[in-house]
């Protein structure tokens, strides 16, 4: 009996999972190089477009977080940017409509706040 007479097969069965396995682990990182390249080239050019009516507007970049209070009128109105949305928060307005607007995060979203007259859009910057 010699000691060397394990089949070679063997080996050459096993090779076929593995390649396998080496392809789904290069697709997974592929796809999550996609995933960041998608996210970082979609968020900076975002932005809330804010009408205070009057003439008065203000444009604040979701790229940045960030907590804005402003008086108008009568209210202070509080946006805040997180993760790339804006939303109303803590609104002293009446109704509270605009928070139930919850976050944006798309272009072409929108949210109000009627009482304070205050109109948030989201907008691309045009390069
Ligand atoms: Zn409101």
């Amino acid at each position: 009996m010699s000691k060397a007479a394990k089949p070679v097969s063997e080996g050459a069965a096993r090779r076929p999972r593995r390649f396998w396995i080496n392809v789904l682990f290069v697709a997974l990182i592929l796809l999550a190089a996609l995933g960041l390249w998608l996210v970082r080239s979609h968020k900076p050019g975002l932005y809330a477009h804010v009408d205070f009516g009057m003439g008065v507007t203000e444009d604040l970049p979701l790229s940045e977080d960030g907590d804005y209070l402003y008086e108008v009128g009568a209210y202070v109105v509080h946006l805040q940017v997180k993760d790339g949305a804006i939303a109303f928060m803590d609104s002293q307005c009446p109704d509270g409509v605009c928070e139930d607007f919850g976050w944006l995060n798309e272009e072409g979203q929108w949210a109000c706040c009627m009482p304070a007259g205050v109109f948030v859009t989201i907008e691309t910057e045009s390069a």
